[in-house]
């Protein structure tokens, strides 16, 4: 039932991330497990997880949750923040080589001494979960069946769940990173809508958020978008997250002001993130699905 998933409010619909993964969770993931592991297949995800990042330790902690209760295994390998390069680079080929692992991320960030580039580039494509890789990356933007980046398939995956359909929309992403704002843009024109990019040298900002039908927010940037920016009847996902000072955390955008000017809302927290870790345990099933039995 979509419907339960988009709480209504007294002005904006709010776009619950978190409940659309539960749903999907129970109707579409745990019956492919089920699927696979009747073919004698389990899915199994590696995290390699370098040092002692308080934020990567949590966020680690609600893919396992979300894993086991897909049913597939997650393995978080666990490496002193002084391991070496070549020590990642040697536990990446052992991943690569051994079948019975499905997919394999590396939680982010690691110690400057360790290449993002170089390790991410080891990754085999078809066990890239996080979709990061040069070839996932180049066929999502050929527009070619892929491992999809995580965080802009769940952003996606929101969208549509909240019934609205981009063919001929205009989407305005705010925010060009290659895990965020360059690959939400791509799968957005995908859906055929019409797609403005902007980022920090992009002139008149407030101009090019005003063509809205949907607008994502992926600056990095605590509650930079206001209200007052944003246009009558408008979707809004919120990528970012903070923590605030005074604790709880908060988006890219000021909820309490765009949630009277917006047509529909996602939170933070309860948004975007849920759906992040939704993706890449389906990434990790899909990996698995893949694999001639
Ligand atoms: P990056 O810092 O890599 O990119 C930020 C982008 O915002 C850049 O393209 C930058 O432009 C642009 N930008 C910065 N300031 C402005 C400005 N004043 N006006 C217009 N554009 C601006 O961030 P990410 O894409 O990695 O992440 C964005 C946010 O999303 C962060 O808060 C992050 O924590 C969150 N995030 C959340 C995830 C989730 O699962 N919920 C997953 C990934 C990220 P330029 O390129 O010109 O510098």
């Amino acid at each position: 039932m979509v419907e339960a998933l988009i709480l209504k409010n007294m002005s904006a619909d709010i776009i619950s991330g978190k409940a659309i993964a539960e749903n999907l969770l129970d109707t579409e993931l745990v019956p492919r497990v089920e699927a696979l592991k009747a073919k004698g297949i389990t899915p199994r995800l590696i995290v390699i997880l370098v040092g002692e990042h308080p934020a990567s330790a949590s966020y680690v902690r609600q893919k396992e949750k979300f894993a086991d209760r897909a049913g597939i295994v997650a393995e978080t390998w666990r490496y002193e923040d002084t391991v070496t390069e070549a020590k990642i680079l040697e536990e990446i080929e052992t991943i690569n080589q051994d079948d019975s692992i499905h997919g394999v991320i590396v939680q982010l960030p690691v110690p400057d001494h360790i290449s993002v580039e170089k390790i991410l580039r080891a990754i085999h494509p078809s066990k890239d979960v996080d979709g990061f890789t040069p070839q996932n990356v180049g066929q999502l933007f050929l527009g070619e069946e892929s491992l999809e980046c995580c965080t802009p398939k769940g952003i996606i995956r929101m969208i549509e769940s909240a019934k609205v359909d981009l063919n001929g929309k205009h989407v305005v992403v705010v925010g060009r990173s290659n895990i965020v704002g360059k690959p939400v843009a791509i799968l957005a024109l995908n859906k055929n809508a019409t797609v403005t990019i902007c980022h920090s040298r992009t002139k008149d900002l407030d101009a090019q958020i005003a063509q809205a039908d949907v607008l994502i927010v992926a600056v990095g940037r605590p509650e930079m978008i206001n209200g007052d920016q944003i246009p009558e009847g408008c979707t809004v996902i919120d990528v970012g997250i903070h923590r605030k000072e005074g604790g709880g955390l908060c988006g890219d955008v000021h909820f309490e002001s765009a949630v009277k000017k917006a047509k529909a809302i996602s939170p933070v927290p309860g948004g975007v993130g849920p759906m992040t870790v939704f993706c890449l345990i389906e990434n990790t099933i899909e990996a698995a699905e893949r694999l001639k039995v």
